[in-house]
C-alpha cells in the first residue's frame, strides 16, 4: 500500500526532515524509525555492482562482494545495440536485488570531449545523440527489474583533472546542444529514480547548488521525477543545494548538513516548503525502492558470465583487415605475443572497479577455441608494470613469431595510464608495447593486434600489422569475446562511438584541455569529435561510426516519405540494407542530417538515428528511422529554445560518418516566428529572407535604385554589386547614400510598417 508522502511530511520534524537530505555512511539513506522509513542502499556502478561489506571507500579500492564485470561503457557504446545495452541492464537489476541494493550509480552521460579523460571508459560517446539512447536503454532494463539508477555525472564533467574545483565555462548552445542533450532523452523516457550531480562547477558555480541546471532544466523543462544526489563530496553549501534542487547528500556528512539546513531554515535563508519538496522526492524513491525490492532474489553467475562475453563480442571494433587476415584459420602455427593475452585489462581503476565472479584469459579462450588443430605459441614480451623494454622478453617474443604463420600482439594500456581521478597526458602505448609490435612486424607479415584500452590510443604503427581489433575494457569474459571474434565465432559488429585521432594535437579540445587554474574553457563549442573532425576536414586515423565486419553491406532504396514537413512534423525515412558477402553479419545504418545554408555556424552533419541490424548471408531488410523537430532543430539562445531554420535539409545514410551510402532531401518549414524587432538599425539583407517583409522592403529598395543618383549613375551590371552590398547596411543608411531621395521619417515610417508584418 502506498504511503501519504504529504502525511508523513507533516509529521516530521524540522530535524527529522534536515537528516533525510544526507546519507548514513558510505552507502545508505538515512533510516528513521519513529516514522517506519528504512535505509536503502546505493552501490557503484556502471557497469557491475560494486557493494562494500567491509571498509568504504568511493575509489574502489577496499574490496567489494564478487559481481559480474560486463564492458565498461566505451564498449557497451560501441556496440550501438539498445536491446543489448537493455539486457546488461537487466541482469545489472538482477544482481542488485540478489544484493539488497536499491540504487546502481550509473550510467555516466559525460561526454568525451577529450580522449585524455581518465574517466572516458566509463563514457559513452562523443556524441550526444548515441550517448543519451544509450544511457536511456541502460536505465530502462535497470529499472525494469525494480532497481533505481542515478544518471551520472550531471553535468560538463569531461575531465578528471581538477574534477571537484574546476569551472567548465562553457555558452550556452554548446551547453544545450552538446553536454545537457547527452543526458535529456534519458531523462525524459526513462526517468532515472536519480541524477547524480557533478563534483565540478559549470559556468562558476558548483553543479550542487546550480538551481538553473538542477531545477530550470532538469525539472521543470525535463520533468525529472526522482532525486538529485550529490557526488560523493561534491557538496559545498548543503543549504545552497537544497534551494537549488538537489536533494540527497551523500556520503554523510555526520550531521554537518544537517546542521546547516536547520539554521538556514531558521535564519531565513531556507524556506521549509524547499525541504518539504526535497524531502517529498527523496521519500518517493525511498518508498518505490521498499516496494520493488524482492526478498531472497538470487542470480545465475554463469550465465550472466556467458551474457558479459556475447555482449563484449557485439562491442569490439574490428578496425582493420588488410587481406582479409581475420578470420584466422584453426591451423598452422600462431603465435600469440604479449602479457594482456594472459593477464587482461579488462575495467578501469576507481569507483567502478569490480570484483569478477572468474576472468577469462584471451590466451585459454584461444586455447579451448583451436585444440589440437594449431600449434600456438606464447611469449610474454612486456612487462604489464613497467614502460621500459626488456630485452629478454622482446628477443623471445621475436622468436615466437618468426616460427609462427600468424602473430596475434595482445597490447594497450596498463592500469596506471587510465583511471578515475587523474587524466591520461598522451595518447601513446607503453613504449614497450609500441616496440614490441614495430619489432614483430620486421619478422612477420601476418601481424593482429588486439587493444585493450578505455579509449583512444595513436598508433603509428598502424600500416605495419595487417589486422587491429580495438576490444576496449570488455570485462571479465572478454578472452572469450576476443577468441571468438578471432577465430570467426562470431562476426564482428561494433563502429566506433568516439573518433580516433591521428593524433592528440587534432583534437579540438587539445589547446584548450585541461584549463588554467580552475577554469576550462570550452572553447571549441559545439565542435566536439566528428562535428569537428568532418566540418574542419581533419583526416581521423578511425572516424566516428566506423567498425569492419567479415562481411560486406549494400545500402538501396531510399524513401524519405514527405518532400516537405514542418517543424511541429514527423519525417519517415526508410532504406533496405543488404548482407552481399557470405557470413551472417550485424550493420550499423548511421542516420546523420546536414544543412548546407544556415545562417548560424553548424557541423558538417549530426548524428540523428542509428539502428543495427542482423542480416543473414544474401538477406535484405528494411530499416526505418523517424526524423522530427530535434533532427533538424539547433538551440538559438536568442528565443531560449530549440529552432529549426526552413530550408532543405541532406538526410545522409551511412555505414560511419566519412562512409556516406544514400543521399536524399527534404524541406523544413518553421512555425516560429523569431519576429526580432526591425529598427533603422537593422540590415537590409536581414529582412530579405522573409517574402512579406521583402515585399515591404521593396518599396524603398526600388525607389533608392531608380531614383538615387548612386545607383543611376551606375550601370546594370553594378546595380547588382550594390543590391549585394545592400545586404549588410543598416536601414537608415538607404535615407543617407540615396542623397535626399529618400528622408530619414520615409525609413522610420518602412521600419513600423515591418514591424507589422510577419
Ligand atoms: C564518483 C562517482 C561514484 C561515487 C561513489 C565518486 O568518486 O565520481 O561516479 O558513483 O564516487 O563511489
Amino acid at each position: 500500500m502506498s504511503r501519504d508522502i504529504n502525511e508523513i511530511i507533516k509529521e516530521m520534524t524540522l530535524e527529522e526532515k534536515a537528516e533525510l537530505c544526507s546519507g548514513e555512511g558510505w552507502w545508505y539513506t538515512k533510516a528513521l524509525e519513529r516514522l517506519d522509513i528504512p535505509a536503502i542502499m546505493m552501490t557503484d556502478g556502471p557497469h557491475g555492482l560494486r557493494k562494500q561489506s567491509k571498509g568504504s571507500d568511493h575509489l574502489g579500492l577496499s574490496n567489494s562482494v564478487e559481481a559480474i564485470c560486463f564492458p565498461t561503457e566505451a564498449a557497451l557504446a560501441s556496440s550501438w545495440d539498445r536491446e543489448l545495452i537493455e539486457k546488461v541492464g537487466i541482469a545489472l537489476g538482477e544482481e542488485c536485488q540478489a544484493e539488497g541494493v536499491s540504487i546502481l550509480l550509473g550510467p555516466g552521460a559525460n561526454i568525451k570531449r577529450s580522449p585524455l579523460c581518465g574517466r572516458n571508459f566509463e563514457y559513452l560517446s562523443e556524441d550526444p545523440y548515441l550517448t543519451s539512447e544509450m544511457a536511456a536503454s541502460y536505465i530502462e532494463g535497470v529499472q525494469n527489474q525494480g532497481v533505481g539508477t542515478s544518471l551520472k555525472h550531471y553535468a560538463v564533467n569531461n575531465q578528471e583533472h581538477r574534477r571537484m574545483s574546476t569551472s567548465a565555462e562553457v555558452d550556452e548552445r554548446t551547453l544545450r546542444e552538446i553536454y545537457l542533450s547527452a543526458f535529456e532523452t534519458a531523462v525524459k523516457e526513462s526517468q532515472p529514480w536519480s541524477v547524480m550531480c557533478a563534483y565540478n562547477r559549470v559556468n562558476g558555480e558548483y553543479c550542487s547548488e546550480n538551481e538553473y541546471l538542477l531545477t530550470d532544466i532538469l525539472k521543470d523543462e525535463w520533468g525529472h521525477q526522482g532525486f538529485v544526489v550529490s557526488d560523493w563530496g561534491a557538496v559545498n553549501d548543503r543549504a545552497a543545494g537544497i534551494a537549488a534542487g538537489m536533494e540527497l547528500e551523500m556520503p554523510s556528512s555526520h550531521g554537518e548538513g544537517t546542521k546547516r539546513i536547520i539554521e538556514a531554515i531558521e535564519n531565513g535563508e531556507l524556506s521549509e516548503d524547499k525541504l518539504d519538496q526535497a524531502v517529498a522526492r527523496i521519500l518517493k524513491v525511498h518508498f518505490k525502492a521498499v516496494e520493488n525490492n524482492i526478498e531472497n532474489a538470487s542470480y545465475d553467475k554463469d550465465a550472466h558470465h556467458a551474457l558479459a562475453r556475447s555482449v563484449a563480442a557485439q562491442c569490439m571494433v574490428l578496425l582493420k583487415n588488410e587481406d582479409e587476415i581475420l578470420p584466422l584459420e584453426k591451423e598452422g602455427k600462431i603465435a600469440i605475443l604479449g602479457s594482456f593475452a594472459k593477464n587482461p585489462r579488462y575495467q578501469g581503476g576507481g569507483s567502478s572497479h569490480i570484483n569478477p565472479t572468474k576472468i577469462d584469459t584471451a590466451y585459454q579462450e584461444i586455447e579451448s577455441i583451436v585444440g589440437n588443430s594449431a600449434e600456438l605459441k606464447y611469449a610474454e614480451g612486456y612487462s604489464i608494470e613497467k614502460d621500459e623494454i626488456n630485452q629478454e622478453l622482446l628477443t623471445e617474443a621475436i622468436d615466437r613469431a618468426k616460427e609462427s604463420d600468424v602473430t596475434v600482439i595482445f597490447a594497450g594500456l596498463p592500469d596506471r595510464y587510465e583511471s578515475e581521478g587523474y587524466d591520461r597526458t598522451t595518447l601513446v602505448i607503453p613504449p614497450n608495447q609500441r616496440y614490441l609490435i614495430e619489432k614483430i612486424s620486421e619478422v612477420q607479415e601476418n601481424v593482429i593486434v588486439v587493444l585493450n584500452n578505455g579509449s583512444p590510443v595513436e598508433m603509428p604503427w598502424v600500416n605495419k600489422v595487417k589486422g587491429i581489433i580495438e576490444g576496449y575494457l570488455g570485462g571479465q569474459a572478454s578472452g572469450g569475446a576476443i577468441a571468438d571474434l578471432l577465430f570467426g565465432n562470431i562476426n564482428p559488429s561494433g563502429k566506433l562511438a568516439e573518433t580516433f585521432p591521428v593524433r592528440l594535437s587534432d583534437n579540438p579540445s587539445y589547446l584548450n584541455f585541461p584549463g588554467e587554474g580552475d577554469k576550462v574553457e570550452y572553447r571549441e563549442g559545439i565542435f566536439v569529435g566528428y562535428r569537428y573532425y568532418d566540418t574542419k576536414k581533419v583526416e581521423p586515423l578511425f572516424p566516428f561510426g566506423y567498425g569492419l565486419s567479415y562481411t560486406d553491406f549494400e545500402y538501396s532504396q531510399l524513401t524519405i516519405e514527405q518532400k516537405e514537413i514542418t517543424d511541429q512534423g514527423e519525417v519517415t525515412v526508410s532504406l533496405k540494407v543488404k548482407n552481399i558477402g557470405s557470413r551472417k553479419g550485424k550493420e550499423i545504418v548511421q542516420l546523420y542530417v546536414r544543412d548546407p545554408e544556415s545562417t548560424v555556424v553548424k557541423a558538417d552533419k549530426e548524428l540523428r538515428g542509428f539502428a543495427k541490424v542482423e542480416l543473414e548471408s544474401g538477406e535484405e531488410k528494411t530499416v526505418t528511422f523517424t526524423l522530427d523537430k530535434r533532427s533538424f532543430a539547433y538551440y538559438n539562445t536568442e528565443i531560449k529554445d530549440w529552432y529549426v531554420e526552413s530550408g532543405e535539409y541532406e538526410i545522409l545514410l551511412a555505414s560511419s560518418s566519412r562512409d556516406i551510402r544514400l543521399k536524399g532531401k527534404i524541406n523544413v518549414e518553421s512555425t516560429i516566428n523569431l519576429n526580432k524587432e526591425v529598427t533603422i538599425n537593422t540590415n537590409v539583407g536581414d529582412l530579405m529572407e522573409a517574402p512579406a517583409k521583402k515585399k515591404v522592403l521593396d518599396q524603398l529598395l526600388n525607389k533608392f535604385m531608380e531614383n538615387s543618383k548612386l545607383a543611376a549613375d551606375l550601370e546594370d551590371g553594378n546595380k547588382d554589386i550594390i543590391l549585394a552590398m545592400m545586404k549588410y547596411m543598416p536601414l537608415r543608411n538607404l535615407a543617407l547614400f540615396s542623397e535626399g531621395v529618400i528622408s530619414r521619417e520615409e525609413v522610420e515610417v518602412i521600419v513600423d510598417d515591418l514591424n507589422k508584418t510577419n
